[in-house]
């Protein structure tokens, strides 16, 4: 059922993924979204996933190894962390990465990005970080990141491909669009440096208040969606 669906869903919303050559001489930064133990690591919680995952397993390897790349050439890199107040809860979720526990935290293998230069870590109580960028005197942390390393192009890897990832990309370019952005010009989504959560048709069927969100259906989709707004979407990284 699901094949099917994926060999109709490549077919008739084609993703148009292509290689990506990256050089010094168009700044770039690395845009990590979420990559946070309450979303990627086995049994960290309600949002986190309950076995191995290939998907997010891969996303955390690809992500690790764009940063490390990163950082060497001390290029800019940005990292949202989905955190909440214990309070606050975000509908329609459950609880999930509160601050002070291990799920708002970074996955082992990114937890390194803590102490490099290079690197901007930004904490996020909603979905959109962009939004959640925005400080109480209307400035925007992305955006003056952005203006202060002259950045070009934004390559944006994390999780939930059609939610959180999905979310920044089209707040991204919106801002680009209307000029409040400058001077990035390319906003670019790493499909394998992607990953979304798993809930088979099968289990949210047993369920009441469960939607089915099955994984490479919905990645796909994201990655879609982020092409039709004007994204860019990358097969796979090359540095030249
Ligand atoms: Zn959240």
């Amino acid at each position: 059922m699901v094949l099917q669906a994926m060999d109709l869903l490549e077919q008739q919303l084609p993703v148009g993924e292509e290689p990506l050559v990256l050089s010094g001489d168009v700044v770039t930064g690395l845009i990590i979204v979420d990559v946070v133990n309450g979303f990627c690591t086995v049994g960290a919680g309600q949002m986190a996933p309950s076995e191995p995952n290939e998907q997010i397993a891969e996303m955390v390897d690809e992500v690790a190894k764009l940063a490390r790349a990163f950082c060497e050439k001390k290029w800019p890199v940005f990292a949202f962390l989905d955190s909440h107040h214990p309070d606050i809860p975000e509908h329609p979720y459950p609880p999930h990465c509160i601050i002070g526990t291990d799920e708002a935290e970074l996955v082992p293998e990114l937890k390194w990005l803590e102490k490099d230069p290079s690197v901007t870590l930004r904490r996020k109580d909603c979905i959109n970080g962009f939004i959640g960028c925005m400080e109480k005197d209307g400035s925007n942390v992305f955006v003056d990141w952005v203006k202060n390393y002259q950045i070009k192009s934004v390559l944006v890897v994390g999780i939930c491909t059609d939610i959180c990832v999905l979310d920044f990309v089209c707040s991204a370019l919106s801002a680009r669009n209307r000029g409040i952005l400058p001077p990035l010009e390319n906003v670019i989504v790493y499909s394998r440096g992607c990953a979304t959560y798993d809930l088979p048709v099968h289990v949210a069927q047993a369920s009441e208040d469960l939607i089915a969100h099955p994984q490479d259906v919905t990645h796909h989709v994201g990655l879609y969606i982020a092409r039709g707004r004007g994204a860019k979407v990358a097969s796979e990284i090359i540095f030249d």
